[in-house]
Protein backbone atom coordinates (compact mmCIF):
# COMPACT_ATOMS: atom_id res chain seq x y z
CA UNK A 1 0.00 0.00 0.00
CA UNK A 2 1.75 3.30 -0.90
CA UNK A 3 0.70 5.91 1.97
CA UNK A 4 1.92 8.87 0.16
CA UNK A 5 -1.83 10.38 -0.24
CA UNK A 6 -1.70 12.21 3.44
CA UNK A 7 0.85 14.99 2.24
CA UNK A 8 -2.02 17.25 0.81
CA UNK A 9 -3.23 17.00 3.58
CA UNK A 10 -2.28 19.95 6.68
CA UNK A 11 -2.94 18.45 9.94
CA UNK A 12 -4.85 21.12 12.41
CA UNK A 13 -4.63 20.25 15.97
CA UNK A 14 -7.75 20.40 18.19
CA UNK A 15 -7.37 19.56 21.44
CA UNK A 16 -11.29 19.04 23.12
CA UNK A 17 -10.10 19.37 27.32
CA UNK A 18 -12.24 16.33 29.28
CA UNK A 19 -15.18 18.87 30.18
CA UNK A 20 -16.36 19.28 26.49
CA UNK A 21 -16.89 15.73 25.65
CA UNK A 22 -17.84 12.22 26.88
CA UNK A 23 -15.51 10.03 27.12
CA UNK A 24 -14.97 8.60 30.73
CA UNK A 25 -12.48 6.50 32.36
CA UNK A 26 -15.02 4.36 33.21
CA UNK A 27 -15.96 3.34 29.82
CA UNK A 28 -12.14 2.28 28.58
CA UNK A 29 -11.36 -1.07 29.49
CA UNK A 30 -8.96 -1.78 32.32
CA UNK A 31 -6.04 -3.62 30.20
CA UNK A 32 -6.26 -0.24 28.12
CA UNK A 33 -6.09 1.77 30.70
CA UNK A 34 -3.07 -0.61 32.00
CA UNK A 35 -1.57 -0.29 28.70
CA UNK A 36 -2.04 3.95 28.67
CA UNK A 37 -0.52 4.05 32.39
CA UNK A 38 2.12 2.01 31.67
CA UNK A 39 3.63 3.71 28.56
CA UNK A 40 2.98 7.06 29.88
CA UNK A 41 5.08 6.25 32.81
CA UNK A 42 7.90 5.26 30.87
CA UNK A 43 8.20 8.34 29.23
CA UNK A 44 6.20 7.28 25.75
CA UNK A 45 3.41 9.21 24.58
CA UNK A 46 0.32 6.87 24.24
CA UNK A 47 -2.92 7.42 23.21
CA UNK A 48 -6.50 5.58 22.94
CA UNK A 49 -6.91 5.82 19.04
CA UNK A 50 -9.44 4.91 16.39
CA UNK A 51 -12.74 3.06 16.18
CA UNK A 52 -12.48 3.01 20.07
CA UNK A 53 -12.43 7.12 20.38
CA UNK A 54 -15.33 7.50 17.93
CA UNK A 55 -17.82 5.07 19.59
CA UNK A 56 -16.95 6.45 22.82
CA UNK A 57 -17.71 9.93 21.35
CA UNK A 58 -20.88 8.44 20.03
CA UNK A 59 -22.02 6.45 23.62
CA UNK A 60 -21.40 3.36 21.91
CA UNK A 61 -19.40 0.54 23.23
CA UNK A 62 -15.97 0.19 21.74
CA UNK A 63 -15.78 -3.34 20.38
CA UNK A 64 -11.72 -3.31 21.19
CA UNK A 65 -9.35 -0.60 22.31
CA UNK A 66 -6.44 0.16 19.96
CA UNK A 67 -3.38 2.40 21.33
CA UNK A 68 -1.20 4.35 19.34
CA UNK A 69 2.45 5.14 20.78
CA UNK A 70 5.76 7.10 20.49
CA UNK A 71 7.48 3.68 21.62
CA UNK A 72 8.56 1.11 19.07
CA UNK A 73 7.32 -2.48 19.27
CA UNK A 74 10.84 -3.54 20.95
CA UNK A 75 10.64 -0.97 23.72
CA UNK A 76 6.68 -1.97 24.18
CA UNK A 77 7.69 -5.41 24.38
CA UNK A 78 10.70 -4.55 27.19
CA UNK A 79 7.59 -2.81 29.39
CA UNK A 80 4.99 -5.99 29.16
CA UNK A 81 5.80 -9.44 30.02
CA UNK A 82 2.44 -10.36 28.35
CA UNK A 83 3.29 -9.32 25.08
CA UNK A 84 4.38 -10.35 21.44
CA UNK A 85 5.11 -8.73 18.37
CA UNK A 86 2.90 -9.68 15.15
CA UNK A 87 2.85 -8.27 11.68
CA UNK A 88 6.25 -8.64 9.21
CA UNK A 89 5.57 -6.23 7.34
CA UNK A 90 4.57 -3.71 10.42
CA UNK A 91 4.96 -4.89 13.28
CA UNK A 92 2.89 -4.44 15.92
CA UNK A 93 2.27 -4.99 19.77
CA UNK A 94 -0.03 -7.43 21.05
CA UNK A 95 -0.36 -6.88 24.98
CA UNK A 96 -2.57 -9.88 26.57
CA UNK A 97 -4.73 -9.72 28.96
CA UNK A 98 -6.86 -13.16 29.24
CA UNK A 99 -9.54 -12.92 26.60
CA UNK A 100 -8.47 -9.34 25.74
CA UNK A 101 -5.91 -8.47 23.52
CA UNK A 102 -4.72 -4.82 23.48
CA UNK A 103 -3.11 -3.96 20.17
CA UNK A 104 -0.74 -1.68 20.52
CA UNK A 105 0.93 0.08 16.90
CA UNK A 106 3.29 2.68 16.87
CA UNK A 107 3.16 6.30 15.20
CA UNK A 108 3.31 5.24 11.42
CA UNK A 109 4.53 7.44 8.95
CA UNK A 110 3.52 8.39 5.61
CA UNK A 111 6.11 7.44 3.15
CA UNK A 112 8.61 4.94 2.28
CA UNK A 113 11.10 7.39 2.55
CA UNK A 114 10.56 10.48 4.94
CA UNK A 115 10.03 8.76 8.43
CA UNK A 116 12.27 7.30 11.02
CA UNK A 117 12.02 3.66 11.33
CA UNK A 118 13.83 0.19 9.71
CA UNK A 119 13.73 -1.72 6.19
CA UNK A 120 15.13 -5.45 6.59
CA UNK A 121 15.46 -6.62 2.75
CA UNK A 122 15.97 -10.23 2.52
CA UNK A 123 16.71 -11.81 -0.99
CA UNK A 124 15.19 -8.78 -2.31
CA UNK A 125 11.73 -9.16 -0.51
CA UNK A 126 11.18 -6.69 1.74
CA UNK A 127 10.21 -8.52 5.52
CA UNK A 128 10.23 -5.74 7.81
CA UNK A 129 9.40 -2.56 6.51
CA UNK A 130 8.39 -0.12 9.81
CA UNK A 131 7.94 3.56 9.06
CA UNK A 132 7.34 5.08 11.84
CA UNK A 133 6.28 8.33 12.15
CA UNK A 134 5.05 11.53 14.24
CA UNK A 135 1.14 11.62 15.61
CA UNK A 136 -0.09 13.96 12.68
CA UNK A 137 1.41 11.41 10.31
CA UNK A 138 -0.19 8.75 12.08
CA UNK A 139 -3.33 10.90 12.10
CA UNK A 140 -3.25 11.27 8.57
CA UNK A 141 -3.04 7.97 7.26
CA UNK A 142 -6.09 6.77 8.72
CA UNK A 143 -8.91 6.42 6.49
CA UNK A 144 -12.23 8.68 7.82
CA UNK A 145 -11.93 12.09 10.06
CA UNK A 146 -13.77 10.05 12.84
CA UNK A 147 -11.29 7.60 13.09
CA UNK A 148 -8.70 10.08 13.70
CA UNK A 149 -8.69 10.91 17.10
CA UNK A 150 -6.59 10.37 20.09
CA UNK A 151 -7.75 10.41 23.46
CA UNK A 152 -4.83 10.97 26.12
CA UNK A 153 -4.95 9.89 29.49
CA UNK A 154 -2.66 12.18 30.89
CA UNK A 155 -5.08 14.96 30.90
CA UNK A 156 -8.21 13.04 29.56
CA UNK A 157 -8.54 15.25 26.78
CA UNK A 158 -9.25 14.02 22.68
CA UNK A 159 -6.90 15.71 19.96
CA UNK A 160 -8.81 15.66 16.73
CA UNK A 161 -6.22 16.75 13.97
CA UNK A 162 -8.97 16.49 10.79
CA UNK A 163 -11.93 17.38 11.87
CA UNK A 164 -13.48 13.78 13.16
CA UNK A 165 -15.28 15.94 15.22
CA UNK A 166 -17.08 17.89 13.38
CA UNK A 167 -18.07 14.87 11.43
CA UNK A 168 -19.44 12.94 14.18
CA UNK A 169 -21.74 15.94 15.26
CA UNK A 170 -22.76 15.99 11.59
CA UNK A 171 -23.32 12.27 11.00
CA UNK A 172 -21.29 11.75 8.29
CA UNK A 173 -17.97 9.75 7.34
CA UNK A 174 -15.41 11.62 5.38
CA UNK A 175 -12.13 10.71 4.00
CA UNK A 176 -8.54 12.13 4.93
CA UNK A 177 -7.93 13.35 1.93
CA UNK A 178 -8.49 12.95 -1.89
CA UNK A 179 -11.52 9.77 -2.06
CA UNK A 180 -9.95 8.74 -5.30
CA UNK A 181 -6.02 8.44 -4.04
CA UNK A 182 -7.59 6.90 -0.69
CA UNK A 183 -9.55 4.09 -2.46
CA UNK A 184 -7.10 3.44 -4.66
CA UNK A 185 -4.15 2.90 -2.33
CA UNK A 186 -6.29 0.52 -0.42
CA UNK A 187 -9.92 -0.08 -2.16
CA UNK A 188 -11.51 -2.02 0.82
CA UNK A 189 -11.55 1.10 2.52
CA UNK A 190 -15.02 1.50 0.49
CA UNK A 191 -16.15 -1.39 2.25
CA UNK A 192 -15.26 -0.05 5.36
CA UNK A 193 -17.35 3.21 4.48
CA UNK A 194 -20.31 1.18 3.87
CA UNK A 195 -19.89 -0.86 6.48
CA UNK A 196 -19.24 1.89 9.09
CA UNK A 197 -21.99 3.84 7.73
CA UNK A 198 -24.46 1.03 8.58
CA UNK A 199 -22.35 0.40 12.11
CA UNK A 200 -22.89 4.29 13.37
CA UNK A 201 -26.12 5.47 11.37
CA UNK A 202 -24.38 7.83 9.46
CA UNK A 203 -23.98 8.79 6.13
CA UNK A 204 -21.29 8.63 3.12
CA UNK A 205 -20.16 12.02 2.09
CA UNK A 206 -21.24 12.51 -1.59
CA UNK A 207 -17.70 12.93 -1.99
CA UNK A 208 -16.50 9.98 -0.60
CA UNK A 209 -19.61 8.15 -2.60
CA UNK A 210 -18.77 9.14 -5.87
CA UNK A 211 -15.97 7.33 -6.63
CA UNK A 212 -17.75 3.45 -5.73
CA UNK A 213 -18.63 3.14 -9.31
CA UNK A 214 -15.80 3.57 -11.42
CA UNK A 215 -13.45 2.65 -8.89
CA UNK A 216 -15.61 -0.63 -7.35
CA UNK A 217 -13.71 -2.71 -9.91
CA UNK A 218 -10.95 -2.38 -8.22
CA UNK A 219 -12.24 -4.70 -5.25
CA UNK A 220 -11.07 -7.49 -7.53
CA UNK A 221 -7.51 -6.60 -7.09
CA UNK A 222 -7.73 -7.17 -3.21
CA UNK A 223 -7.09 -10.19 -1.33
CA UNK A 224 -10.36 -12.32 -1.29
CA UNK A 225 -8.87 -13.67 2.10
CA UNK A 226 -9.38 -9.95 2.92
CA UNK A 227 -12.59 -9.56 1.78
CA UNK A 228 -13.81 -12.35 3.80
CA UNK A 229 -12.97 -10.88 6.61
CA UNK A 230 -14.30 -7.94 6.07
CA UNK A 231 -17.74 -9.57 4.69
CA UNK A 232 -17.85 -11.35 7.94
CA UNK A 233 -17.88 -7.66 9.65
CA UNK A 234 -20.36 -6.28 8.26
CA UNK A 235 -22.46 -9.27 7.81
CA UNK A 236 -21.58 -10.91 11.80
CA UNK A 237 -21.35 -7.14 13.21
CA UNK A 238 -25.40 -7.02 14.59
CA UNK A 239 -26.14 -4.53 11.43
CA UNK A 240 -26.47 -7.12 8.73
CA UNK A 241 -29.57 -5.97 7.37
CA UNK A 242 -28.11 -2.17 7.11
CA UNK A 243 -25.08 -3.01 5.70
CA UNK A 244 -26.28 -4.78 2.93
CA UNK A 245 -29.06 -2.31 2.58
CA UNK A 246 -25.94 0.05 2.23
CA UNK A 247 -24.25 -2.01 -0.03
CA UNK A 248 -26.80 -2.33 -2.64
CA UNK A 249 -28.05 1.46 -2.79
CA UNK A 250 -24.16 2.19 -2.57
CA UNK A 251 -23.66 0.07 -5.62
CA UNK A 252 -20.75 -2.16 -4.22
CA UNK A 253 -22.69 -5.05 -3.93
CA UNK A 254 -21.86 -6.36 -7.47
CA UNK A 255 -18.51 -5.86 -6.81
CA UNK A 256 -18.05 -8.22 -3.69
CA UNK A 257 -20.76 -10.39 -4.38
CA UNK A 258 -21.64 -10.58 -7.95
CA UNK A 259 -23.58 -13.65 -7.83
CA UNK A 260 -26.69 -12.14 -4.86
CA UNK A 261 -26.78 -8.78 -6.95
CA UNK A 262 -26.91 -10.98 -10.54
CA UNK A 263 -30.03 -13.22 -8.67
CA UNK A 264 -31.68 -9.88 -7.38
CA UNK A 265 -31.49 -8.42 -10.53
CA UNK A 266 -33.60 -10.80 -11.79
CA UNK A 267 -36.34 -9.30 -9.90
CA UNK A 268 -37.25 -11.76 -7.50
CA UNK A 269 -39.83 -10.47 -4.48
CA UNK A 270 -39.12 -14.16 -2.87
CA UNK A 271 -35.34 -13.94 -2.78
CA UNK A 272 -35.67 -10.20 -1.78
CA UNK A 273 -37.51 -11.29 1.68
CA UNK A 274 -35.56 -14.16 1.66
CA UNK A 275 -32.42 -12.44 1.80
CA UNK A 276 -33.16 -9.35 3.92
CA UNK A 277 -35.27 -12.07 6.73
CA UNK A 278 -32.14 -13.63 6.85
CA UNK A 279 -30.27 -11.06 7.74
CA UNK A 280 -32.56 -9.71 10.05
CA UNK A 281 -32.78 -12.77 12.13
CA UNK A 282 -28.94 -13.34 12.29
CA UNK A 283 -28.79 -9.76 13.94
CA UNK A 284 -31.16 -10.56 15.99
CA UNK A 285 -29.49 -13.51 17.06
CA UNK A 286 -26.16 -10.99 17.72
CA UNK A 287 -28.43 -9.14 19.70
CA UNK A 288 -29.46 -12.00 21.75
CA UNK A 289 -25.87 -13.22 22.00
CA UNK A 290 -26.43 -16.48 20.64
CA UNK A 291 -24.03 -18.20 18.14
CA UNK A 292 -24.45 -17.67 14.31
CA UNK A 293 -22.27 -19.29 11.47
CA UNK A 294 -21.03 -17.54 8.40
CA UNK A 295 -22.05 -20.73 6.25
CA UNK A 296 -25.79 -19.65 6.95
CA UNK A 297 -25.23 -16.67 6.11
CA UNK A 298 -23.60 -17.25 2.61
CA UNK A 299 -26.25 -20.06 2.02
CA UNK A 300 -28.73 -16.67 2.45
CA UNK A 301 -26.81 -14.90 0.51
CA UNK A 302 -26.01 -17.19 -2.62
CA UNK A 303 -29.38 -19.10 -2.68
CA UNK A 304 -31.36 -17.42 -5.35
CA UNK A 305 -28.12 -18.54 -8.09
CA UNK A 306 -27.57 -21.37 -6.76
CA UNK A 307 -31.04 -22.50 -7.02
CA UNK A 308 -31.79 -21.01 -10.46
CA UNK A 309 -28.82 -22.60 -11.76
CA UNK A 310 -29.68 -26.18 -9.94
CA UNK A 311 -33.48 -25.48 -12.39
CA UNK A 312 -30.83 -24.93 -15.76
CA UNK A 313 -29.54 -28.02 -14.79
CA UNK A 314 -32.77 -29.81 -14.26
CA UNK A 315 -34.32 -28.57 -17.05
CA UNK A 316 -31.56 -30.12 -19.37
CA UNK A 317 -32.82 -33.28 -18.32
CA UNK A 318 -29.90 -33.78 -14.87
CA UNK A 319 -30.91 -35.64 -12.55
CA UNK A 320 -31.52 -33.70 -8.98
CA UNK A 321 -29.27 -34.31 -6.82
CA UNK A 322 -26.39 -33.97 -9.82
CA UNK A 323 -27.73 -30.44 -10.69
CA UNK A 324 -27.86 -29.69 -7.11
CA UNK A 325 -24.07 -30.32 -7.05
CA UNK A 326 -23.20 -28.91 -9.80
CA UNK A 327 -25.02 -25.45 -9.41
CA UNK A 328 -23.71 -25.41 -5.58
CA UNK A 329 -19.71 -26.33 -7.05
CA UNK A 330 -20.40 -23.54 -10.16
CA UNK A 331 -22.10 -20.65 -7.88
CA UNK A 332 -19.46 -21.11 -4.92
CA UNK A 333 -16.36 -21.55 -7.14
CA UNK A 334 -17.32 -18.06 -8.90
CA UNK A 335 -18.31 -16.49 -5.77
CA UNK A 336 -15.14 -17.29 -3.92
CA UNK A 337 -12.99 -15.96 -6.72
CA UNK A 338 -13.80 -12.45 -4.40
CA UNK A 339 -15.05 -13.62 -0.90
CA UNK A 340 -12.55 -16.70 0.11
CA UNK A 341 -15.37 -18.26 2.14
CA UNK A 342 -13.44 -21.25 3.66
CA UNK A 343 -13.74 -24.82 2.90
CA UNK A 344 -15.39 -26.11 5.84
CA UNK A 345 -18.17 -23.30 5.42
CA UNK A 346 -18.73 -23.66 1.82
CA UNK A 347 -19.41 -27.54 2.71
CA UNK A 348 -22.26 -26.67 4.86
CA UNK A 349 -23.68 -24.04 3.16
CA UNK A 350 -23.70 -27.02 0.13
CA UNK A 351 -25.20 -29.28 2.79
CA UNK A 352 -27.95 -26.83 3.69
CA UNK A 353 -28.88 -26.26 0.09
CA UNK A 354 -28.62 -30.52 -0.88
CA UNK A 355 -31.01 -30.57 2.09
CA UNK A 356 -34.00 -28.45 0.66
CA UNK A 357 -35.47 -30.65 -1.95
CA UNK A 358 -35.66 -33.76 0.94
CA UNK A 359 -37.98 -31.97 2.53
CA UNK A 360 -40.32 -32.92 0.33
CA UNK A 361 -40.28 -36.48 0.46
CA UNK A 362 -42.50 -37.39 3.34
CA UNK A 363 -41.92 -40.80 3.70
CA UNK A 364 -41.23 -42.50 6.99
CA UNK A 365 -37.74 -43.67 6.42
CA UNK A 366 -36.68 -40.36 5.09
CA UNK A 367 -38.62 -37.73 7.26
CA UNK A 368 -36.56 -39.56 10.31
CA UNK A 369 -33.29 -39.62 8.75
CA UNK A 370 -33.86 -36.18 7.33
CA UNK A 371 -34.71 -35.06 11.16
CA UNK A 372 -31.07 -36.46 12.46
CA UNK A 373 -29.17 -35.26 9.81
CA UNK A 374 -26.55 -32.89 11.58
CA UNK A 375 -27.69 -29.86 9.45
CA UNK A 376 -31.32 -30.27 9.90
CA UNK A 377 -31.46 -27.34 11.91
CA UNK A 378 -29.85 -25.20 9.61
CA UNK A 379 -31.32 -26.88 6.94
CA UNK A 380 -35.10 -26.28 8.14
CA UNK A 381 -34.30 -22.82 9.24
CA UNK A 382 -33.03 -22.02 5.81
CA UNK A 383 -36.55 -23.81 4.34
CA UNK A 384 -38.46 -21.30 7.14
CA UNK A 385 -36.45 -18.68 4.96
CA UNK A 386 -37.86 -19.65 2.39
CA UNK A 387 -41.68 -19.00 3.00
CA UNK A 388 -42.87 -16.80 0.23
CA UNK A 389 -40.93 -18.56 -2.47
CA UNK A 390 -44.72 -20.26 -3.06
CA UNK A 391 -47.33 -21.71 -0.78
CA UNK A 392 -46.30 -24.49 -1.07
CA UNK A 393 -43.24 -23.86 0.39
CA UNK A 394 -44.85 -22.26 3.35
CA UNK A 395 -47.23 -25.07 3.71
CA UNK A 396 -43.93 -27.55 3.94
CA UNK A 397 -41.92 -25.40 6.39
CA UNK A 398 -45.83 -25.39 8.64
CA UNK A 399 -45.50 -29.09 8.22
CA UNK A 400 -41.97 -29.90 9.51
CA UNK A 401 -42.27 -27.34 12.23
CA UNK A 402 -45.56 -29.27 13.36
CA UNK A 403 -43.82 -33.18 12.55
CA UNK A 404 -41.03 -31.87 14.86
CA UNK A 405 -43.92 -31.22 17.53
CA UNK A 406 -45.04 -34.97 17.65
CA UNK A 407 -43.96 -37.62 19.82
CA UNK A 408 -41.80 -40.10 17.49
CA UNK A 409 -44.62 -42.93 17.52
CA UNK A 410 -47.48 -40.46 16.85
CA UNK A 411 -45.25 -38.98 13.96
CA UNK A 412 -44.18 -42.30 12.44
CA UNK A 413 -47.77 -43.69 12.69
CA UNK A 414 -48.53 -40.61 10.64
CA UNK A 415 -46.16 -41.12 7.76
CA UNK A 416 -46.96 -43.68 4.87
CA UNK A 417 -44.09 -46.32 4.47
CA UNK A 418 -42.77 -45.92 1.04
CA UNK A 419 -43.49 -46.19 -2.52
CA UNK A 420 -42.03 -42.72 -4.01
CA UNK A 421 -41.94 -39.15 -2.54
CA UNK A 422 -45.09 -36.74 -2.09
CA UNK A 423 -44.91 -33.49 -1.29
CA UNK A 424 -46.51 -33.16 2.14
CA UNK A 425 -50.05 -31.35 3.15
CA UNK A 426 -49.13 -30.72 6.41
CA UNK A 427 -53.04 -31.13 7.42
CA UNK A 428 -52.65 -34.46 7.03
CA UNK A 429 -50.67 -34.85 10.36
CA UNK A 430 -52.55 -35.70 13.34
CA UNK A 431 -53.11 -32.49 15.78
CA UNK A 432 -53.01 -35.51 18.80
CA UNK A 433 -52.81 -39.14 17.86
CA UNK A 434 -55.42 -38.95 15.09
CA UNK A 435 -55.00 -41.14 12.66
CA UNK A 436 -53.64 -40.58 8.89
CA UNK A 437 -55.70 -39.33 6.63
CA UNK A 438 -54.66 -41.38 3.20
CA UNK A 439 -52.32 -38.63 0.90
CA UNK A 440 -52.70 -37.46 -1.96
CA UNK A 441 -49.30 -37.37 -4.25
CA UNK A 442 -48.45 -34.23 -5.88
CA UNK A 443 -45.52 -32.87 -7.49
CA UNK A 444 -44.78 -29.15 -8.45
CA UNK A 445 -44.46 -28.44 -12.01
CA UNK A 446 -40.85 -29.43 -13.74
CA UNK A 447 -39.91 -29.77 -10.07
CA UNK A 448 -37.30 -32.96 -10.31
CA UNK A 449 -35.54 -32.17 -7.42
CA UNK A 450 -38.11 -34.84 -4.90
CA UNK A 451 -35.79 -37.70 -6.43
CA UNK A 452 -32.65 -35.51 -4.84
P1 LIG B 1 -14.60 -1.35 14.22
O1 LIG B 1 -15.53 -0.65 15.12
O2 LIG B 1 -15.30 -2.24 13.29
O3 LIG B 1 -13.45 -2.00 14.91
P2 LIG B 1 -12.59 0.44 13.34
O4 LIG B 1 -12.64 1.78 12.67
O5 LIG B 1 -12.05 0.41 14.72
O6 LIG B 1 -14.03 -0.18 13.29
P3 LIG B 1 -10.46 -1.35 12.73
O7 LIG B 1 -10.32 -2.29 11.60
O8 LIG B 1 -10.49 -1.86 14.12
O9 LIG B 1 -11.78 -0.53 12.43
O10 LIG B 1 -9.32 -0.26 12.55
C1 LIG B 1 -8.87 0.56 13.60
C2 LIG B 1 -8.42 1.91 13.05
O11 LIG B 1 -7.35 1.74 12.11
C3 LIG B 1 -9.48 2.68 12.29
O12 LIG B 1 -10.33 3.41 13.14
C4 LIG B 1 -8.66 3.55 11.38
O13 LIG B 1 -8.17 4.67 12.08
C5 LIG B 1 -7.48 2.67 11.04
N1 LIG B 1 -7.72 1.89 9.80
C6 LIG B 1 -8.28 0.66 9.70
N2 LIG B 1 -8.34 0.25 8.43
C7 LIG B 1 -7.79 1.22 7.69
C8 LIG B 1 -7.54 1.39 6.30
N3 LIG B 1 -7.89 0.45 5.42
N4 LIG B 1 -6.94 2.52 5.90
C9 LIG B 1 -6.57 3.48 6.79
N5 LIG B 1 -6.79 3.38 8.09
C10 LIG B 1 -7.38 2.28 8.56
MG1 LIG C 1 -11.64 -1.34 15.91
Amino acid sequence: MNLQSGTDITPALRIIPRDQHIISRKNISNAALRVLYRLNEAGYTAYLVGGAVRDLLLGLHPKDFDIATSATPDEVKRLFRNCRLIGRRFRLAHVVFGPEIIEVATFRGLGEEGGEGDRHIVDGRIVRDNIWGTIEEDAIRRDFRVNAMYYDISDFSVRDYVGGMQDLQDRVLRLIGDPVTRYREDPVRMLRAARLAAKLDMRIDAAAMAPFESLGPLLAEAAPARLFDESLKMFLGGQGLKSFRMLEHSGLLKFLFPVTARALARGDDALRSLVGQGLANTDARIAEDKSVTPAFLFAVLLWGEVRDVAQHWMARGQDGSEAWARAAAQVVAEQCQRVAIPRRFTLTMEEIWSLQPRFEQIQRKRVFRLMTHPRFRAAFDFLLLRADESPAIRELGLWWAHAQQLPQDVLSAALPVGGGSAVSDHAALPVAARPSRPRRRRRKPGDKSGSA
